[in-house]
């Protein structure tokens, strides 16, 4: 950790300001022979932390850029090490040069999440929190920029570290008493262990159950919609796209050779999965989407089905509403710039779902469909965003682990086995928690977590 490393930290494109960040103990030394300050008292190596200086970045005789330089002195830095950054002009080539006279003076090219990795091995966060900070950077809408931040504050962290010190107490409890029955009795203690883990179980349930959301917020509702030709499901999925036309993107389907429209409602992001089966409609059911997007709507958190509310249902709706059993349904009634004749009541006889009425062509009631999507997916509870939500499979895993261990020590206890039983499992739990958090994890794990990182962070 002692070499001095450095990065381009801002975006790779042309912008108004571009930085360079130097961290480690070398930094103060090498900004001060390329940085020469406007002002002359103002060298580098005699700044206070966290202050700045405008001046120019000069090394023999050649200018390459002015800046303004920041000095923020060990240990209270993003690093715990020196770090001075240049704020540069935000052109590729300048920030490029000057990062490669910074290595050619003795930093190297830091890896890819290198700097957050300093700040976790320096101590000033846990792994959980650095976790957040990429989570941060890459979160695609509000809630999933406030789920990240409230765990780089340390939300996760200290539920995790709130749990082990109560296993890591029972577990001394435990090794004291075999070690010295005469001063610590056990007689009562099995039953006082069962009710703390059983507390610590109702904890690590919360926080699993809690990843749906968690992954409903960071990668966005799957949403297929579904029904009948010409029951105006392009033209709601044009109505929807076109209210946020600014913040539509098509993305590539993971899993399979979709596109997916990307939507953000109010915070909310929905993929709508939209298969050449629900586009390329025409009057076969097989073609109206229950065939090509049969595995869609398996995998969908979401459908929004459209009926053509100006007509009665068909067979080809009878078709549609048998698939959609155990699903979360929206049901749109379309054409309510018309006569509505569809019987909503059989609808929801048939399906379990919420009803909506719009017009696609007029465009109205689509506050009607937000409202009741929010409804239904957060209730509410996020606005208030008190809550810590799992968003990594990695945490979702280990709490996995832990809660099998802690399952374990309920069994050990009601089979009345002996203490030393319980401590092996109190343990595995202790040690699957401890590595949400960063401790005890392999060296290897820490780097490719941290591999994942993106430049300059
Ligand atoms: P799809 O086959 O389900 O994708 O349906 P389309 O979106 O292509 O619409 C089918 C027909 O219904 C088109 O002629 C649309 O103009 C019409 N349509 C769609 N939405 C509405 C609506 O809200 N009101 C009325 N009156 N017509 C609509």
């Amino acid at each position: 950790m002692n070499d001095t490393i450095a990065a381009i930290a801002t975006g790779m494109g042309s912008s108004g300001i571009g930085i360079i960040r130097i961290s480690g103990e070398k930094a103060i030394q090498i900004a001060d022979k390329i940085f020469v300050p406007k002002n002359h008292n103002k060298k580098i190596c005699n700044m206070a932390s966290y202050t700045a200086a405008f001046g120019h970045i000069t090394y023999n005789d050649e200018v390459y850029d002015e800046a303004v330089a920041l000095v923020m002195r060990a240990p209270h830095t993003y690093t715990t090490e020196d770090v001075v950054e240049f704020d540069c002009h935000g052109g590729i080539t300048v920030l490029k040069r000057i990062l490669d006279l910074v290595i050619s003076l003795g930093a190297r090219p830091a890896e890819g999440g290198e700097f957050t990795k300093r700040a976790f091995l320096g101590g000033r966060i846990d792994m959980s929190q650095a976790e957040a900070v990429m989570d941060l950077i890459n979160s695609k809408n509000e809630l999933a920029a406030k789920a990240s931040l409230k765990k780089l504050q340390g939300g996760l962290k200290d539920i995790i570290a709130d749990m082990r010190e109560k296993l890591l107490y029972n577990i001394a409890y435990i090794e004291s008493a075999l070690d010295d029955p005469e001063n610590y009795s056990l007689d009562e203690f099995p039953q006082e262990l069962k009710s703390v883990v059983e507390n610590l179980l109702i904890t690590i349930d919360k926080l699993i159950k809690s990843s749906s959301n968690g992954r409903l917020i960071n990668e966005g509702i799957r949403t297929v919609i579904v029904g009948k030709p010409n029951a105006g499901k392009s033209s709601v999925l044009n109505m929807l796209l076109d209210e946020d036309r600014a913040i539509v993107t098509d993305i590539e389907g993971t899993t399979r050779d979709t596109l997916e429209e990307y939507l953000n409602i109010d915070g909310i992001s929905l993929n709508i999965v939209d298969t050449a089966g629900i586009r390329d409609t025409d009057d076969t059911v097989e073609k109206i989407g229950v065939d090509k997007a049969i595995d869609t709507l398996e995998e969908a958190d979401l459908i929004l089905y459209i009926v053509d509310g100006s007509v009665p249902l068909s067979d080809n709706d009878r078709t549609i509403m048998d698939k959609l059993h155990g699903k979360k349904v929206i049901t749109i009634i379309n054409k309510n710039d018309m006569k509505v004749v569809v019987d909503k009541l059989w609808i929801t006889k048939k399906i379990d779902t919420k009803i909506v009425e719009l017009s696609a062509k007029e465009r109205t009631g689509k506050d009607d469909l937000y409202n009741t999507l929010k409804e239904m997916f957060f209730n509410n509870e996020l606005s208030y965003n008190d809550e810590v939500y799992i968003t990594s499979l990695r945490h979702k895993n280990l709490l996995s682990e832990a809660k099998e261990s802690l399952t374990k020590v309920l069994e050990s206890i009601d089979l009345n086995m002996g203490e030393d039983f319980f401590t092996i499992d109190l343990m595995a739990a202790y040690t699957s928690l401890g590595k949400i958090i960063g401790e005890e994890l392999e060296d290897d794990l820490v780097n490719k977590i941290f591999s994942e990182f993106c430049m300059g962070k």
